[in-house]
């Protein structure tokens, strides 16, 4: 564990006292029936429409947990309270659906683009938790993927949680800017969390204009897993 990992810890210890985060039991900062419920289990969660690149064209999305419960309140705690005690779980969860995207796709990914955070919910939180995760998973995956951050976020405004799909396609529409160029290597798009898919769609436009090939998407959890 590094010293930002039991700083972060340490700090959420003093914020929350020390309680499960899936379920409040005091004591633990996860209880074993917590524990058990971050047993990851990928599942296809959507298929993104990008009609735009070429007609019947989509991006595969999977995920590892389901994004209700205790998962909802582990992600919860990890991302807003910066508690990192949560990070193994959440890592192993996202390898899990690294793992199982790149043995299954028809072209396996070499690059994983992390889909970048608001520039508010970045500065308040002082980390972002999908590139937090993923620079933990990577070194494990097989077979090895190498990350290239080659969105920047553009959005600005309040977040757009809450609003239906066709609202957030629109909310999301010129989300983010490419940075730098893509190597010629299949990239596969990373999330924390995947609902209706319009950040994930955006992100993949955005790329793909740029002539990246995006084969696939992943998330930590999501909210309509097959
Ligand atoms: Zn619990």
């Amino acid at each position: 564990m590094g010293w930002l990992t039991s700083l972060g810890t340490a700090a959420a210890d003093l914020t929350l006292g020390r309680c499960c985060a899936g379920c409040d039991r005091p004591g633990v900062h996860l209880c074993p029936e917590c524990r058990d419920e971050l047993e990851p289990h990928v599942r296809f969660h959507t298929r993104v429409h990008l009609d735009e690149v070429a007609p019947g064209v989509g991006l595969p999305v999977f995920a590892s947990l389901q994004y209700t419960g205790v998962r909802r309140h582990v992600l919860y705690r990890f991302k807003d309270h910066g508690d990192f005690s949560m990070t193994p779980f959440l890592v192993s969860a996202l390898r899990a659906v690294l793992d199982e995207v790149t043995t299954h796709t028809d072209v396996s990914p070499r690059v994983a683009v992390p889909i970048p955070s608001r520039r508010a919910a970045h500065a308040r939180r002082g980390f972002s938790p999908t590139v937090h995760l993923l620079q933990r998973a990577l070194p494990r995956t097989r077979p090895r993927l190498r990350i290239a951050s080659l969105l920047v976020d553009e959005r600005t405004g309040r977040g757009d949680k809450g609003l239906g799909g066709a609202d957030r396609r629109a909310s999301v529409a010129g989300a983010f800017r490419l940075r730098g160029h893509g190597s010629g290597d299949p990239v596969i798009l990373v999330d924390d969390i995947v609902t209706t898919g319009a950040t994930m769609r955006e992100a993949a436009l955005t790329l793909m204009h740029a002539g990246v090939h995006v084969v696939a998407g992943a998330a930590v959890a999501g909210t309509q897993l097959g």
